[in-house]
C-alpha cells in the first residue's frame, strides 16, 4: 500500500509511519514541522520506502500531487493540545478547518481513502460514563478558546461524513482519547510528558486545578494497531470509532504514579487553571471511551497498561 500521513513527523503520525513501514507499505509524510519534529522521523532517513515532504496542508496543489500518488491518506496534521490552541487560536482554527477541507477535497479528486483523526474533545463537558460515539456534545462559550478545538474537529467530522455521503469518498473517522508514549512532547501542554520531565529533573510536578479531573491514557502503539485494523475492515467505511483505553485515573493519582515510577524526590504543586491556561478556563472533568463498537468491528483490546506505558515513556525521556 502507498500511504500519505499528514502530520507524520508528529508524535502519533511518526509511530504510524513506523508501523506502516514495518508492514512493508510505502510512506510519504507531509509535515510543516510547526509542532512535529524531524527528530521523530530521523531514524527513517535512508529507508527507500519512506519520504518526508516538508510542506503545509494549506497548499491545495501540494496535496493534489501527493494524493494522486497514494492509495490512502491518514490525516493527522492538526493543531495539537489545549495549551497550543489557547496560545494560537486563529492558526488552530485555520489549520483544522481549511487544512482538513483541503485534504478531503484533494482525496476526493484522487478518489483516495481517508482516515480522519478526531478527538475525545468532541464530547466536550459531557460526563456520561462511558462515552459512546453517538453521545451528546456539550460545549462552553465561544469566548473560551479551548472549545474552538472541539468545534473545529466537529466540523472536520461533518465534512468527512458529507464527502462520504455525497461523493462516496471512503472515510473512517477515529476519535482518539488521550495518548501517551515516546516522542510525545510536553511543549503544548500534554500532561504525561510534562510530569515525566518534571519528575526526572526533580522539579515540582504541576497539577492543574485540584487534580480530581480524570483521563484515560492509551499507549500510542495500541492506538496505531486499532487504526490499522480499521482500514482493513470494509464495515468501518463512513463510520466513527472511539479509540482509547478504558482505565481512568485522576491527574493527582497520575502525578503520584509518575513520581513513584521515576523514584523522584519531586513534590506536587497545585497550579490554578487561570494561571496555567487563561482566565475563565474550563477543564473536562472526565471522559472514558465506550469502545464496544471498536471491539465488535475489529476485536480490539489495548495490550499495554498505564504502568508499562509510563515505564516506556520514562525510559525514552531518560535517553
Ligand atoms: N494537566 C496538569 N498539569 C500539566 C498539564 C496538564 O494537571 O502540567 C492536566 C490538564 O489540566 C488536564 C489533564 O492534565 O486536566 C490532561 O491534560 P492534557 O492537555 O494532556 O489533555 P486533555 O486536557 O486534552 O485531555
Amino acid at each position: 500500500m502507498k500511504a500519505l500521513i499528514t502530520g507524520g513527523a508528529g508524535f502519533i503520525g511518526s509511530h504510524l509511519a513506523d508501523a506502516l513501514l514495518e508492514r512493508g507499505d510505502k510512506v510519504t509524510v507531509i509535515d510543516d514541522l510547526s509542532t512535529g519534529s524531524i527528530e521523530n522521523v530521523r531514524h527513517l532517513e535512508g529507508n527507500k520506502r519512506f519520504r518526508l515532504v516538508i510542506d503545509t496542508i494549506m497548499s491545495e496543489s501540494v496535496l493534489d500531487k501527493l494524493m494522486s500518488e497514494v492509495d490512502i491518506a491518514f490525516h493527522l496534521a492538526a493543531s495539537v493540545g489545549v495549551k497550543y490552541v489557547i496560545d494560537n487560536p486563529l492558526k488552530s482554527i485555520q489549520i483544522n478547518i481549511t487544512g482538513t477541507e483541503n485534504v478531503l477535497s484533494a482525496a476526493n479528486r484522487s478518489k483516495c481513502k481517508v482516515v480522519l483523526t478526531s478527538t475525545s474533545e468532541i464530547y466536550g463537558k459531557n460526563t456520561t460514563d462511558p462515552l459512546r460515539e453517538d453521545a451528546q456534545r456539550i460545549l462552553g462559550s465561544t469566548t473560551i478558546a479551548r472549545w474552538s478545538y472541539s468545534a473545529t474537529k466537529a466540523v472536520d467530522e461533518f465534512l468527512a461524513l458529507a464527502y462520504h455521503r455525497e461523493k462516496q469518498l471512503p472515510v473512517v473517522i477515529v476519535r482518539l482519547f488521550n495518548n501517551c508514549g515516546p516522542r510525545q512532547t510536553g511543549q503544548y501542554g500534554m500532561v504525561i510528558p510534562r510530569f515525566v520531565k518534571q519528575a526526572l529533573l526533580g522539579h515540582n510536578v504541576t497539577v492543574f486545578g485540584d487534580g480530581s479531573q480524570r483521563r484515560c491514557f492509551c499507549y500510542v502503539k495500541d492506538t496505531i494497531k486499532a487504526i490499522l485494523a480499521l482500514i482493513d475492515e470494509p464495515a468501518a467505511n463512513g463510520e466513527v470509532f472511539n479509540i482509547g483505553n478504558r482505565r481512568d485515573i485522576s491527574i493527582s493519582e497520575l502525578a503520584e504514579l509518575v513520581i513513584s515510577l521515576t523514584k523522584s524526590e519531586s513534590v506536587i504543586e497545585h497550579v490554578p487553571y487561570e494561571q496555567a491556561y487563561e482566565r475563565g478556563f474550563e477543564d473536562i472533568e472526565r471522559g472514558t471511551p465506550d469502545t464496544s463498537k471498536l471491539k465488535e468491528t475489529i476485536g480490539f483490546e489495548p495490550e499495554v497498561n498505564l504502568e508499562e506505558a509510563l515505564a516506556r515513556t520514562i525510559e525514552y525521556f531518560r535517553g
